[in-house]
């Protein structure tokens, strides 16, 4: 049965993971629909651009650019093997999102390859994520500008888990995250932008949380994760995992790119624990990262 190229591009169009096909050159030829959802980048702002023109600017785990010494697709192309990833593509508004990638080559009729194909889908923490927003219906626990839970929400849920430790003895720890230097965001860009900016970071954050920890806005340019499950070491590894995403999110505001820092502070859940003293020792911490210079973690 032959079928027309249309017949394909529809086929694509209509998957729910993201697709796109790129040359030897990594330019990228084909974008489909789902792609442009999970990037919010539109067809006409992707083909004809190669996958390093500052569109996904991919990074792993780690915060490390993968676009020059390291590109999944470059190791699929010279090698004719697939390869999968896990990686933090860039999206349009700024924030980082977590995907899995498959890169499979394309070979013309000799054999040849002559491109890759690039299949992404939204990993299942993100689609978790998104769904206990939904759960958020009941508005007086979101904060309208970032749509993360609110303090008010925070405090009912640190009171939960404090409560769940004294009776059953359950661990948790708590991250408290502060933008620096945003006083100056507003001041030199407006405060319009100086919103977009909080919407990039929790964005960031939302997106490299899992499903069962809870980020939100603990007020301004102030936000607190409750993090379930954990010990010190990997409390430090998921308040490293935010550094690392916001530190890697950029914001574009008519040309001009927007970086931002955070400084955080972060601690393990005392038996004598208070919502207030808890509060307070993670913020203390976050106000050490600022002395220490700032975009960095202190655990205690
Ligand atoms: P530091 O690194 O010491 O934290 O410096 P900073 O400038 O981030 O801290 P400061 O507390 O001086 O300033 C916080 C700024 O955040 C001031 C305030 O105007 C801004 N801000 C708070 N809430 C919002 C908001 O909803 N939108 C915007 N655009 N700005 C906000
Ligand atoms: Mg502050
Ligand atoms: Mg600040």
């Amino acid at each position: 049965m032959k079928k027309n190229l249309n017949f394909y591009k529809a086929l694509l169009d209509n998957l729910y993971d993201g697709v796109y096909f790129m040359d030897l050159d990594r330019r990228i030829l084909y974008w489909n629909r789902a792609a442009e959802r999970i990037t919010g980048y539109a067809r006409s702002e992707v083909e004809g651009t190669h996958c390093w023109d500052n569109i996904l600017m991919h990074v792993d785990m780690d915060g490390k650019k993968l676009c020059q010494d390291a590109c999944p697709a470059v190791k699929t192309m010279q090698g004719g093997v697939p390869c999968e990833a896990e990686v933090f593509l860039h999206h349009k508004k700024g924030y980082r999102v977590p995907v899995r990638v498959r890169i499979t080559p394309i070979h013309d009729d000799n054999g040849s390859v002559v491109g890759g194909l690039e299949v992404f889908s939204d990993n299942s923490e993100k689609i978790a994520s998104l769904s206990m927003i939904e759960e958020l219906k009941e508005k007086v626990f979101q904060d309208p500008l970032t749509s993360l839970p609110n303090r008010r929400f925070l405090e009912r849920f640190i009171t939960s888990r404090l409560d769940e430790m004294h009776r059953y003895n359950w661990g948790f720890g708590l991250i408290f995250i502060d933008i620096d230097h945003f006083k100056d965001i507003n001041d030199r860009f407006g405060h319009d932008v100086g919103d977009d900016a909080l919407k990039m970071v929790a964005g960031s954050l939302r997106h490299s949380s899992r499903s069962f920890d809870t980020v939100g806005r603990w007020g301004g340019e102030e936000f607190v994760a409750a993090v379930v499950n954990v010990d010190a070491d990997s409390l430090r590894r998921i308040a490293e995992r935010y550094r690392i995403m916001i530190e890697n999110s950029l914001l574009d505001a008519d040309g001009k790119s927007i970086k931002l820092t955070v400084s955080l502070g972060a601690t393990i859940a005392r038996d004598n624990d208070t919502i207030l003293s808890i509060v307070k020792r993670a913020d203390n911490l976050m106000y050490l990262s600022k002395q220490a210079g700032r975009n960095c973690i202190t655990l205690g």
